[in-house]
């Protein structure tokens, strides 16, 4: 397929891996930040491509795996009150909360929905205005234009039954909290891809500038993302730490205005708690003073529901690239796909459903890995 295949062309990704060989003369680790590069370097074996000196760090990009459980919660509270459709893509249906997850109180009776956007959820809230509708929108800087857009559009419209349960985070705080940590272990990062299609660069300047880290904005194909890892190891050995875009198809400098533009008008940068990793400042969005009256936290009153994790995850550690899921003593025993104990483990872009889908570990076969 035109566009496709040539980003999967098994001689230039063993040409990549030649130079990547040739030019990493030290060990180096390098964190990709989303979940969808780290499904392609788990599906396409790309660390097998690597040298052993070469080190690669799963962050935490996975937008559903970072809610925190104190939402699902909230959600899960929500969902069953009489009046109410709750809204949300099919991923968020399967987290578990504290006591079950979505899909089991709509099997309890909750109207429970997936959507494929949150003008769809719109939509519904404008077909049954007698009913409150609830968009439950997670998400990084990629999902945030399209959500801003349906609160706008409720507002411009007199849509008053719409509402939104919101946990949109950022990607640069994270970058910064990463590697502020003492025990930091990234010393490059391969920059979503997505996000700056939507963002720019221009945070990324700075975190390269702030904490003399090289950033190379990658695409997600198997050969951008050995492109990635290649320009990475080529500024760590001059000694540089400058922001690249590897990702030009996709990325420009100042990214999309018009999408940054609706989302500084509904949303307000607040601070965010993130599953695994904490309280982050200025890390995510809440709707603004303006737009408070879709706050569905506000609207039923589940601001103070509270949470704590389960002891035996191990995820926050996985998202900071400390650990790999197979240092995980519940993976693949009492944490699975089927029956997921954290949130890493139930969407497909997470860290520990890639492992146990894609056989990194000794659990399945690798019948769906198709080598460049
Ligand atoms: S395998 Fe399950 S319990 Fe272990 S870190 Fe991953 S999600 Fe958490």
């Amino acid at each position: 397929m035109k566009y496709v295949d040539e980003f999967r062309d098994r001689k230039f990704a063993q040409a990549l891996s030649g130079q990547i060989a040739l030019a990493a003369t030290q060990p180096w680790r390098i964190m990709e930040v989303c979940g969808g590069q780290t499904h392609t370097i788990l599906q396409y074996g790309l660390e097998d491509l690597l040298p052993s000196t070469v080190q690669l760090l799963h962050g935490p990009g996975c937008p559903v795996c970072v809610t925190p459980l104190e939402l699902i919660n909230k959600a899960i509270a929500i969902a069953p009150v009489p009046d109410v459709i709750l809204c949300s893509f099919g991923d968020m249906l399967r987290v578990p909360g504290s006591t079950g997850d979505l899909l089991q109180a709509k099997a309890l009776g909750a109207d429970v929905r997936i959507v494929y956007s949150p003008l769809e959820a719109l939509n519904l809230a404008r077909k049954h205005p007698d009913r409150r509708v609830v968009f439950f929108a997670v998400g990084f800087e990629t999902t945030a234009p399209a959500n801003a857009m349906a609160v706008y559009q409720a507002k411009r419209l007199g849509v008053s039954n719409f509402f939104l349960l919101c946990s949109h985070v950022t990607v640069p705080p994270v970058i910064a909290a990463i590697l502020q940590a003492p025990n930091n272990q990234v010393q490059a990062f391969l920059g979503p891809g997505h996000v700056c299609s939507v963002m720019g660069t221009a945070e990324y300047e700075a975190l390269c500038r702030n904490y003399r880290v090289p950033i190379v904005i990658s695409g997600f194909e198997p050969t951008d993302l050995l492109e990635g890892i290649l320009r990475c190891i080529q500024q760590l050995e001059r000694g540089e730490a400058r922001v690249e875009n590897q990702y030009a198809r996709a990325v420009i400098t100042a990214g999309n205005e018009a999408a940054q533009a609706i989302v500084t008008e509904v949303f307000d940068v607040s601070d965010r708690i993130w599953r695994g990793l904490g309280s982050i400042p200025k890390s995510g969005y809440r709707l603004s003073y303006a737009f408070r009256q879709f706050d569905a936290e506000r609207e039923f009153q589940v601001e103070a529901i509270t949470t704590e994790e389960s002891p035996l995850c191990i995820s926050g550690q996985i998202l900071r690239g400390l650990k790999k899921p197979s240092q995980c003593p519940a993976f693949g025993t009492q944490c699975t796909p089927e029956q997921p104990l954290g949130a890493t483990m139930v969407s497909s872009e997470g860290t520990c459903a890639t492992y146990y889908k894609f056989g990194k570990l000794p659990l399945k076969p690798v019948s769906e890995r198709d080598t460049p």
